[in-house]
């Protein structure tokens, strides 16, 4: 069982540190910054093996000089980032496996908001560190992909087991979670969900993580599939691409 320690950063980032006991290696995805991680380390004793990031924007890599010359650790990125990775030690692509000690996690291609962009899934664990490519009730802008390779994209995560845990690197939730009421305000799971929301937001507790299972219910980059979706944002009898990619716009615009 691997031990994740959620560590919030910036104005809405979130850093994972991921320690496999066994081994006693742990790896963190994506250090904004790399203070906030050398401090944890420090607490628990841990020494870092890797860095593993999602994609090239700096709020995902910006601690990776920093943490590879203080650890020695390894940075694993995207290979067709290799060029916009500070530090790159490894590149890797869909359908690589990479160990965290005795834990496998595979790599994912997700394109869409970077042209290279990828997300880390422990199958074992049921744990998916996604980036910014899906959030909880929502998903990345498309700053480097088309609103056809982000859909194409969000199908491989959706058909991941329904118990899957979404560790994605931002916590929107609450505004993702108005957009989708505007665009499904009769779906009672939504309704229901967003109460927790803001309970949990007035806190200023987390969000994150939710399920794979919460966003096929809630997530309306998950629902083009949507009657009363479609209907509400005028988009009955097109293609599920079209349909999803006037989403996107409409959030866009929020
Ligand atoms: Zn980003
Ligand atoms: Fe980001």
């Amino acid at each position: 069982m691997l031990t994740i320690i959620q560590i919030p950063v910036l104005i809405d980032n979130y850093i994972y540190l991921i320690h496999e006991p066994v081994s006693g290696e742990t790896a963190v995805v994506d250090p904004a910054l790399a203070q906030p991680v050398l401090d944890i380390l420090d607490k628990k004793g841990w020494r870092l093996a890797c860095i593993l990031n999602t994609h090239h924007h700096w709020d995902h890599v910006g601690g990776n000089p920093e943490l590879k010359q203080k650890t020695g650790c390894r940075i694993i990125a995207p290979q067709s980032d290799r060029d916009r990775i500070p530090g790159i030690d490894t590149g890797v692509g869909e359908g690589d496996v990479i160990m965290l000690g005795a834990c496998p996690a595979r790599v994912i291609a997700t394109p869409g908001h970077t042209s290279g962009h990828i997300v880390y899934h422990f199958a074992e664990d049921n744990a998916l560190f996604c980036g910014d490519t899906l959030f909880a009730m929502g998903c990345g802008r498309l700053f480097e992909g088309t609103a056809e390779q982000m859909w194409t994209s969000l199908q491989k995560l959706k058909a991941l087991p329904a118990s899957t845990r979404i560790y994605c690197t931002h916590e929107y939730t609450q505004t993702n979670g108005r957009f989708a009421l505007s665009v499904e305000p009769d779906n009672p799971q939504l309704q229901q969900r967003m109460e927790i929301v803001n309970q949990l937001r007035s806190k200023h507790l987390p969000t994150v993580p939710s399920t794979i299972e919460q966003e096929l219910a809630t997530n309306p980059f998950f629902r083009e599939n949507s009657l009363e979706l479609q209907a509400a944002i005028n988009m009955r009898n097109r293609t599920p691409i079209e349909v999803f990619a006037q989403i996107r716009r409409l959030k866009d615009k929020f």
